[in-house]
C-alpha cells in the first residue's frame, strides 16, 4: 500500500499490490532474539544459561503453567538480556547464536490428528509447550488470571491484520487442508466452546463447506472494519474490546497460523520455529517469507536483496499500524506480520502542526472517538482528560493520521496517553502494595 499526501489538502492514493502465494524460505540467520514474556500469561523464567548448547525446538523459558517459549535454531546462548518489542517496550529476552549444524528436539507424534483424541491432543500440546486454556486440573492451578478464565468461544483469525499483508490468508490457500485438520481438533479440544473462523466475505460459502463444524464470520475487506479487535468486538456483541478484556470474559483469540502451526507440531514432532512475514520493500514486489522466529530484520531484508539507505523508515507490522524501528537488527516477533520500508522520498513526516479542526480524523475514526480534542490533551500531558475522552478504546488503526491535513501525529499522542496511563496505574498498585 503506498499513500502520498500534501499539506493543506489531502489527495489520498492507495494502491494495493497483490502479494504472491509463492511463499519463499529465509535460510536461518546468524542469531536470534526473543522476548521472554507473553500478554496475558505468567512471567517466564528462563531455562538455559549463558554458554549454553540448544537445539533447535529446545524450551528455553518456560512459564508455571508450563506454557514455553522454544528455541527457533540450533546453537549456544550468547546473551539473557532485554529484547525489544517490536513497540519499543523492554522485556526479558534471550539472544542465540547460530554457530552449529541444525539439530532438531523431537516431540511425541499423532500420525492421524483426525482419529486423535481431545485428551491425546491436549496432552500433546502440553508437551509442546502450547499456550492451551484447557489444560488438565494440575495445571490449572498455576495459571495466570486470564489463562483460567473459561474460554466460551474461540475466534480464529484467517484475515489479515491490515491491507498489504498476506499471513493469515495463505492458510485459506497454501495450508488449507491443514488449516481444516488443525481446526477439527481444536473444535474436539474445545468441548462445549464454539469455534468461529474470520475470513473474508467472498471466501465464506467455501469456507463453510471446506471446515464443517466451525461458524465461519464473513469479514467485510475494507479497512478498518476488517481491523481485528472490530471483527472480535462485532462476534462478542459490544463496540469496542481490548484483546485481553475480551480474554477475561471467555474470549480467546487466535490466528489461522497459530492453529495450523499447532496441527503441524502434532503431527510432525516438532515445535513451530518459524514466522510468515509479508515483506515490502520500497520498489520491490511485496513478498511473504517463512523465517525463524527472532530473526534479525535485516537478515530478511538481506535474503531478500533489498537495502535500506539513510533516512528510509523500517516497520515491524504493516502501513498502517506497524511500529518504525530505529534498529534493523530488531528481531521480528511472533505477532510479526510485516516488515514494511519505506523509502526515505516517500514518508510523510509528522509533526506537531496545529490541528485546524477540519473534523476529519474524528469523523472516520471507526471507535468513535473526539480525536482532534482527546489528541490535544494528550499532546499537553492532560493524560487522565485525554483518557476520560476515550483514548483507551483506541484501536490504533491509523485511520485518523491518514486523514488529518495537518499531518498531526495522532496515533502516537493517543499511544501516549494510553501507555502514560497504564505506567501511572501500575506505579499506584505498586504504592498502595508496598504499604
Ligand atoms: S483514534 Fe485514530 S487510530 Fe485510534 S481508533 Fe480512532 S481512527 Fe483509529
Ligand atoms: S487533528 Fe483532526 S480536526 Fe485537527 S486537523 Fe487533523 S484531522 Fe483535522
Amino acid at each position: 500500500v503506498a499513500t502520498k499526501r500534501f499539506f493543506g489538502f489531502m489527495k489520498p492514493q492507495i494502491t494495493k499490490s497483490k502479494v504472491s502465494g509463492d511463499i519463499q524460505t529465509c535460510a536461518p540467520p546468524d542469531r536470534v532474539g526473543l522476548t521472554l514474556a507473553r500478554t496475558d500469561q505468567l512471567p517466564f523464567e528462563a531455562l538455559v544459561r549463558v554458554g549454553d548448547q540448544v537445539k533447535s525446538g529446545q524450551p528455553l523459558a518456560a512459564t508455571a503453567s508450563k506454557s514455553v517459549i522454544t528455541s527457533p535454531v540450533s546453537g549456544k546462548v550468547l546473551a539473557l538480556n532485554p529484547q525489544f518489542a517490536p513497540d519499543g517496550t523492554e522485556l526479558p529476552g534471550i539472544q542465540i547464536l547460530c554457530d552449529v549444524a541444525e539439530d532438531v528436539t523431537s516431540y511425541d507424534t499423532i500420525a492421524d490428528l483426525k482419529q486423535a483424541s481431545a485428551d491425546e491432543i491436549i496432552e500433546g500440546l502440553t508437551k509442546l509447550g502450547i499456550p492451551c486454556p484447557w489444560k488438565t486440573e494440575a495445571a490449572a492451578a498455576t495459571m495466570g488470571k486470564a489463562e483460567r478464565t473459561a474460554v466460551h468461544t474461540v475466534l480464529v483469525m484467517a484475515i489479515d491484520r491490515e491491507p498489504g499483508l498476506s499471513v493469515q490468508s495463505q492458510f485459506l490457500g497454501t495450508y488449507r487442508d491443514c488449516l481444516a485438520d488443525s481446526l477439527d481438533a481444536l473444535r474436539r479440544i474445545t468441548g462445549t466452546a464454539s469455534v468461529q473462523l474470520a475470513v473474508p466475505k467472498a471466501e465464506m460459502a467455501r469456507a463453510q463447506s471446506d471446515f464443517p463444524g466451525v461458524t465461519v464470520v464473513g469479514v467485510s475487506d475494507r479497512y478498518p472494519e476488517n481491523h481485528w479487535q472490530l471483527v472480535l468486538a462485532k462476534v462478542a456483541g459490544v463496540g469496542n474490546t481490548s484483546f485481553s478484556a475480551a480474554r477475561e470474559a471467555g474470549y480467546l483469540v487466535l490466528t489461522a497460523e497459530d492453529v495450523t502451526g499447532a496441527g503441524r507440531s502434532l503431527t510432525e514432532g516438532r515445535a513451530r520455529v518459524t514466522k510468515l512475514v509479508t515483506v515490502t520493500g520500497k520498489s520491490k514486489s511485496p513478498v511473504t517469507v517463512e523465517a525463524r522466529m527472532g530473526s534479525p530484520i535485516s537478515s530478511i531484508l538481506k535474503e531478500l536483496d533489498i537495502e535500506v539507505a539513510d533516512g528510509d523508515r523500517v516497520m515491524l507490522g504493516g502501513a498502517w499500524s506497524g511500529f518504525a524501528q530505529y534498529d534493523v537488527d530488531a528481531p521480528i516477533s511472533h505477532t510479526s506480520d510485516g516488515i514494511t520500508v519505506i523509502a526515505a522520498d516517500q514518508i510523510t513526516h509528522f509533526n506537531e502542526n496545529t490541528c485546524i479542526n477540519c473534523g476529519r480524523c474524528t469523523q472516520f475514526c471507526p471507535v468513535g472517538i473526539q480525536v482532534n480534542l482527546t489528541a490535544r490533551f494528550a499532546e499537553f500531558n492532560l493524560i487522565e482528560d485525554a483518557i476520560q475522552r476515550g483514548a483507551s478504546a483506541c484501536i490504533e488503526c491509523g485511520v485518523c493520521a491518514y486523514v488529518c491535513p495537518a499531518h498531526r501525529p495522532l496515533v502516537q499522542y493517543l499511544r501516549y496517553a494510553v501507555k502514560s496511563h497504564q505506567e501511572s496505574q501500575a506505579a499506584e498498585l505498586a504504592a498502595e502494595t508496598a504499604e
